[in-house]
């Protein structure tokens, strides 16, 4: 009988521990399941919740009931693991021993990193849509929001879903311009990145996307701190930028229990594992899917649905004592709202660029190219999360490895304007 523990019941865990129940019996393994909490929250869906679309009830569901049958769930805050002895220590004294330990406890937002964010103003001109009590609280500040300067920082990467706040500043130039207030709002994206994104080709067509709805870019801030009293956000190098409203994206770690688990994690809390199998670089009988993990992909539930995939079958490889299977390529799909019921779709992976063509092949959804088909895309993709991903299900047509057949790879050759 193994005793596989999975800490985290979101995404990751989620889809993991349903993945396992099917390859194992009940009598073959016990599986069990470790969050603080019975709230499974869909994560996208809080980027709507500010312009008045949806709700956080609409968004939750009871994370006991995402579990497969056979699978242990159990509610209590972990305190920390032990590698030496492969045991998980809980708050509330209970030890979970373990053959082989998940960590799919995804990422916190730090907000006590940065010096005065939560002091004057939070809440109240200062927000973040990336919780649940931050999008309601913003949805009522933008709906009295009558005009005037609008800021949207990132204070540091990674973050999660790196599109999201670009995808904010798209629906708020719609949404102002439905209320027909867009004249007096000036929008502002600012960003530790040298552009608006971190791929160079998809970031200079997302910053010309910014241009073009009157969106200004400011690149390389480093926030160094947040005057919600006087309005501003301050750079390390003492830039200043004023606002009337906030829109923040905290510093991300890991969870708190990485940093009392000795070896665990690296100095952010996410945990070192290896690229392509997803064994953590600490301990061999341990892995890390999802927002845990410190890769070179993106933090998104997209990418812990494709690394789901290679984790399970590398569980069983581990427990058969056969060699990993080293295939998990930082295959990434995003769809990005662009306003007026648009949205682009972008796929990568370590190696690839996001190309233009179409998803999943020849025929499909466009890529980086604005489209409605896209947006349904976007907002089907609630009810396959809870259908079909959370379950462990395949997603018909989407493989764990970025598909090639569809894109266009050899780069369009710009024409010269003759003058
Ligand atoms: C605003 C927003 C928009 C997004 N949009 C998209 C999108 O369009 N597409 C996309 O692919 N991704 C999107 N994401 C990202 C996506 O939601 C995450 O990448 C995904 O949920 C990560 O899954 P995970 O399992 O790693 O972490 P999570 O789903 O966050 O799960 C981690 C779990 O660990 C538990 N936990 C943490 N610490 C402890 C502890 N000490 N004890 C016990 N339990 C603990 C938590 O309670 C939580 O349930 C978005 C995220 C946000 C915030």
């Amino acid at each position: 009988m193994h005793r596989i523990v999975i800490l985290g019941g979101g995404t990751g865990g989620t889809l993991a521990a349903n993945r396992l129940r099917k390859v194992y019996r009940p009598d073959q393994a016990d599986i069990t399941v470790v969050d603080q909490d019975d709230r499974h929250l869909y994560q996208p869906g809080l980027l709507f919740i500010p312009f008045g679309v949806g709700s956080t009830q609409d968004i939750t569901r009871p994370r006991g009931e995402q579990l497969h049958p056979g699978v242990n769930y159990v509610t209590t805050a972990i305190e920390k693991v032990e590698l030496e002895s492969n045991t998980v220590r809980l708050v509330d004294g209970t030890n979970l021993a373990y053959d082989v330990l998940v960590v799919a406890t995804g990422a916190v937002l730090s907000t006590n990193e940065t010096e005065g964010l939560t002091d004057a103003g939070w809440m109240e001109k200062v927000f973040t849509f990336y919780t649940p009590k931050g999008a309601t609280a913003l949805a009522r500040a933008l709906g009295e929001f009558t005009g005037g300067r609008i800021v949207v920082n990132i204070v540091d990467m990674p973050i999660k879903c790196p599109v999201a706040p670009l995808e904010f500043c798209f629906l708020a130039d719609s949404y102002f311009k439905k209320r027909g207030i867009r004249d007096r709002v000036e929008l502002t994206y600012v960003t530790p990145l040298d552009g608006a994104f971190t791929k160079p080709v998809c970031s200079e067509q997302l910053g010309g996307m910014l241009a073009d709805r009157g969106i200004t870019l400011v690149t390389e801030f480093n926030t160094g701190s947040v005057d919600g009293a006087k309005g501003r956000l301050i750079a390390y190098d003492e830039r200043e930028i004023p606002f009337d409203l906030a829109v923040i994206i905290p510093v991300h770690s890991g969870a708190p229990y990485v940093f009392n688990s000795e070896g665990l994690g690296d100095e952010l809390g996410f945990i070192p594992v290896d690229e392509h199998t997803l064994q953590s670089k600490a301990s061999p009988n341990v892995f890390a899917l999802g927002d845990a993990a410190a890769l070179p992909a993106s933090k998104a539930g997209s990418v812990a649905h494709f690394e789901g995939e290679v984790l399970v079958d590398n569980i069983q490889h581990f427990l058969d004592e056969r060699n990993l299977d080293a295939s998990f390529d930082g295959h990434v799909n995003c769809f990005i709202e662009s306003g007026s019921s648009k949205a682009l779709l972008i796929d990568f992976n370590y190696e690839t660029e996001p190309l233009t063509g179409h998803f999943p092949g020849p025929v499909g959804l466009p890529l980086m190219k604005e489209s409605h088909l896209n947006h349904l895309g976007k907002l089907a993709f609630q009810w396959m999360y809870w259908h079909s991903l959370l379950p462990g299900r395949d997603l018909p047509f989407v493989t764990s490895h970025m598909p090639r057949a569809g894109k266009h790879f050899v780069a369009p050759v710009k024409k010269e304007h003759s003058r």
